[in-house]
């Protein structure tokens, strides 16, 4: 792939945006699956939903672009989802789980908040308006996810915590 501009790699970073976001909404349902506590499995259905929000964005973005979506597999949500697999392997004890399932989660969160800060910030110096504003869209839902994680997590550990005593 070419890498002569800022529209290229914004386009390249969008397909690693595209590609983490499927391998996302592969994961979730695992994830919905593996939480014990029903405050933690409804935050995660519905950040699947919303997910699947986000790809549309992406869709449009890559129409307006006249470029393909595909062609790249995101490697560092590859790592982050297997971490979060072998975690749900262990035999671990339900509140320890979840907590682990919100560390987890908020360490995707956290990933692709950088990576849609940077296309946001792509897209306004590109003078893609209507991109920058849909990719802003989902830089708040993660960032708002991220938080609601934080919220649940402040009960959640402490259960684990209590757990062994
Ligand atoms: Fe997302
Ligand atoms: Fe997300």
């Amino acid at each position: 792939m070419e890498m002569e501009s800022l529209r290229d790699l914004f386009v390249e970073q969008l397909k690693d945006l595209y590609s983490a976001e499927n391998q996302i909404i592969k994961a979730l349902p695992k994830m919905i699956k593996a939480a014990s506590s029903e405050e933690l499995k409804s935050a995660f259905q519905e950040h699947l939903e919303q997910t699947k929000g986000q790809v549309e964005r992406l869709d449009q973005i890559f129409e307006e672009l006249d470029e393909s979506p595909r062609g790249k597999k995101c490697k560092g949500m590859e790592g982050l989802i297997a971490e979060g697999k072998e975690l749900m392997e262990e035999d671990a004890e339900e509140d320890v789980l979840d907590a682990g399932l919100i560390a987890s989660a908020q360490h995707v969160e956290h990933y692709e908040i950088a990576g849609y800060g940077c296309v946001r910030t792509y897209a306004q110096l590109l003078g893609m308006d209507k991109a920058a504003k849909l990719l802003q869209q989902t830089l708040d839902e993660e960032k708002e996810t991220d938080e609601l994680l934080s919220g649940l997590a402040e009960n959640i550990n402490v259960q684990a915590e209590e757990e062994a005593a």
